[in-house]
């Protein structure tokens, strides 16, 4: 066996293993049994809807004349839990037009089950290639490569497909005149979890760090940021996790060139200050074997690519 196959296939092994990871399973529903849905106006015609337990992506609801649109659907079963909701917000109103999806991750999408009897899905054309195994009905409607807008609820609402990052089918939603931005989970706000990267789904993990740079310079000031998971958050929270990114991948990085084995360097683990970080569904392991394998895949292809 050649050196390079021999490399190839101790890759194809550890991402396998990484690929196990519970962050982004996508066949196995959570129990939801204890799940609650609350609601928070966030600004202009935009609401935060999240689900209690830790289990789900949050939604963002665009209500008004026009009627609702929703981005993200959590789990199907919890969607009556979102009508419900929904009804306190704009009674007599839940007719849902459109549903955006971020990506293709079923914590985001399995309530596309629900709601896309009704309502037309909107997502980034890799999602659609992943989301193929969904009834005809829970799949998008309509897909894009770059960009699209919708003009709804008096305000244009433009979807902006980024380059591999969490995965290769990030969408960011922006809510131009409440100025509200849903990121999906390129942001994990107030430091409660480190991010996952799904390299088995495209992502890219220097690719995540450069995409918050890029939207960091775009997004309003004054912007309310809804993240894929945990509470509201704002320009400041996303520059918080552009510092952690920078310093954790840049950690890594020199560990790994030094020579060090992933299992040295997480026994290492990060910085005190980083504490807080592993309280949620990403712990500081997880993330510095994500940093690794990440890494390791990018080199293996610039390595094909002669870069
Ligand atoms: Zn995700």
């Amino acid at each position: 066996m050649s050196q390079k196959l021999q490399k190839l296939l101790i890759l194809t092994f550890l991402m396998g293993t990484l690929c196990l990871n519970p962050c982004f399973p996508q066949e196995e529903i959570p129990d939801l049994s204890r799940v609650k849905i609350i609601s928070t106006h966030v600004a202009g015609n935009i609401y935060m809807l999240e689900a209690t337990e830790d289990v789900a992506g949050n939604i963002a609801v665009s209500v008004g004349p026009d009627g609702i649109l929703m981005v993200d659907t959590q789990f199907a079963p919890l969607g009556k839990l979102i009508l419900a909701e929904l009804r306190k917000i704009c009674p007599g109103k839940t007719d849902i037009k459109y549903v955006i999806n971020t990506h293709y991750h079923q914590d985001h999408t399995h309530g596309n089950l629900f709601f896309g009897k009704s309502a037309l899905i909107i997502a980034h054309e890799n999602a659609m290639g992943r989301l193929l195994d969904l009834p005809r009905y829970a799949q998008p409607t309509i897909t894009f490569n770059q960009q699209l807008s919708l003009y709804f609820n008096g305000e244009e609402i433009k979807i902006i497909h980024y380059p591999p990052g969490h995965t290769d089918s990030d969408a960011v939603v922006f809510f131009t005149k409440s100025n509200v931005v849903h990121l999906g989970d390129l942001l994990n706000s107030g430091n409660w979890s480190f991010p996952t990267v799904d390299l088995e789904g495209g992502g890219s993990v220097t690719g995540m760090l450069r995409n918050i740079e890029d939207l960091i310079r775009i997004i309003p000031a004054g912007a309310k940021i809804i993240p894929g998971h945990y509470e509201l958050s704002d320009l400041e929270g996303l520059k918080a996790t552009r510092d952690m990114l920078v310093e954790t991948i840049s950690l890594v990085k020199r560990k790994k060139a030094a020579g060090l084995s992933l299992e040295q360097i997480k026994k290492e683990g990060l910085p005190p200050k980083y504490k807080d970080w592993g309280r949620g569904y990403t712990n500081a392991e997880t993330w510095i074997e994500n940093i690794y394998m990440g890494l390791e895949k990018e080199s293996s292809l610039d390595k094909k690519f002669n870069k």
